[in-house]
């Protein structure tokens, strides 16, 4: 459920009109409803509170890593999964405490493991051996312990699309499930290393229960045989990956209700905690981004509608051909079909053809739905536009929680080199 309804013909975000805002700081820029992403935490913690021990529901950083959003969710009791030390220090400003932080990736440096080790965090998902060694080295010269749990690669296919699924054998994540009990065995005897776990994300926008029940299982078989092996086995990060709907016309994804039902059942008896990462599902529909068309142009078959955000601003759909719902903020009740385009010189730059949709013109406000997860964190600047705006609304206040990046600020972080700048003079 979300916090974006029409109000006397007119899109709210909760109690705020949208182009009330969209007038004070401009397009393109998200917006993002508080109540939709409270309520989504609170959905997610219910929906496991069967499990025998309360678990870590660690926010997947990368979703959406503004301060304001991981700040709201970290009073809503969310913990952090971070990818990076960049997301790790996030996290900690924003408050997350340490000890509510899980550390992925398959790239961590030296430096990022020192920096996670300093601050204490509550573990770190290994996603190789040679990962392990490093790891352990960093620990012992610091004089530390590292927790830590090796994600496993269970070799299923997610069904999603290819560039967000993570769990088959083929995609570079995880220890292959027929190396796990080498590298257990392999970690223990690392003196900087504390095994505590097991951990496994086999993708993104999940739409089907069935491939995340059989990596479960397989983990369950994995945790049985690791004990025997003698290991301590303490943690399990069953990941995140829960889809959203995008699409109305499509049939929505699992509830999270579901998803806590299949978990309690298939970890029954499995004397864990388990560590969550949901990233979407917490933040997706919790955010639009908001544009204005700009003029709107006559194509060979449908008009293509030209609006001031482009794929710098939001890479999904050029990215993963991902379909955004996109709704006017005053729609006259009129349809027609069109291609929406940004400005940017790349064909990729669409992110609609031939979409049935609200009829529009130069000056209209629209609305891409569900872009909180994904959005705003994967902009760029190409094509020299400065990072989209973001604001935060709470009830009937909002407020600017990342300021437009000023032109100027784009240009002064460039230098020329010496030779250059004294042409200059
Ligand atoms: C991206 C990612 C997540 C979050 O995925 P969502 O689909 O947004 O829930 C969780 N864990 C890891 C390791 C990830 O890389």
């Amino acid at each position: 459920m979300d916090h974006f309804q029409m109000r006397d013909g007119v899109m709210h975000v909760e109690d705020v009109p949208l182009p009330a805002i969209a007038a004070a700081v401009g397009t393109p820029l998200y917006v993002y409803s508080t109540a939709t992403m409270v309520r989504h935490a609170q959905v997610f913690s219910e929906a496991l509170n069967q499990l025998p021990q309360a678990p870590l529901i660690a926010f997947a950083v990368k979703a959406n890593p503004n301060a304001a959003v991981l700040a709201t969710l970290a009073a809503a009791g969310l913990g952090a999964d971070v990818v990076s030390g960049g997301e790790l220090l996030r996290a900690v400003n924003a408050g997350v405490s340490a000890d509510r932080i899980v550390f992925s990736g398959v790239g961590k440096t030296a430096d990022e493991m020192a920096l996670a080790l300093n601050h204490g965090i509550y573990q770190f998902n290994l996603e190789s051996e040679p990962e392990a060694e490093m790891l352990s080295a960093v620990a012992v010269s610091l004089g530390k312990v590292a927790p830590v749990a090796f994600r496993i690669n269970p070799d299923v296919d997610a069904g999603t699309h290819a560039k967000i699924s993570t769990g088959k054998s083929e995609n570079k994540f995880g220890v292959a499930y027929d190396r796990a009990q080498a590298a257990y065995a392999m970690a223990r005897d690392l003196p900087g290393l504390s095994v505590q776990g097991v951990a496994v994300h086999i993708g993104s926008q999940l739409t089907d229960l069935a491939p995340l029940e059989a990596a479960f299982g397989r983990i369950g078989g994995l945790i049985e045989s690791l004990r025997r092996a003698g290991h301590r086995i303490d943690v399990a990060d069953l990941g995140g990956g829960l889809g959203v709907p995008y699409d109305p016309a499509l049939p929505p994804p699992p509830l999270p209700a579901d998803y806590g039902a299949m978990v309690c059942r298939v970890t029954a008896g499995w004397q864990v905690r388990l560590v969550f990462e949901p990233g979407r599902l917490i933040v997706g529909n919790a955010g639009v981004l908001l544009t204005r068309v700009i003029r709107v142009k006559q194509g060979v078959n449908e008009p293509f509608v030209i609006v001031d955000a482009a794929m710098n601003d939001l890479m999904r759909p050029s990215l993963y051909d991902a379909w955004h719902d996109i709704r006017a903020v005053t729609p006259s009740g009129d349809r027609f079909t069109a291609n929406v385009v940004g400005p940017v010189c790349e064909s990729g730059d669409t992110f609609a053809m031939h979409r049935v949709m609200d009829e529009t013109g130069p000056g209209d406000l629209l609305a891409f739905m569900t872009a909180g997860a994904y959005g705003a964190t994967m902009a760029g600047t190409y094509n020299s536009r400065p990072l989209t705006p973001e604001v935060m609304v709470s009830g009937n206040d909002w407020s600017i929680v990342r300021a437009r990046q000023p032109i100027e600020a784009l240009i002064a972080a460039d230098s020329l080199p010496p030779w250059l700048a004294k042409e200059k003079l």
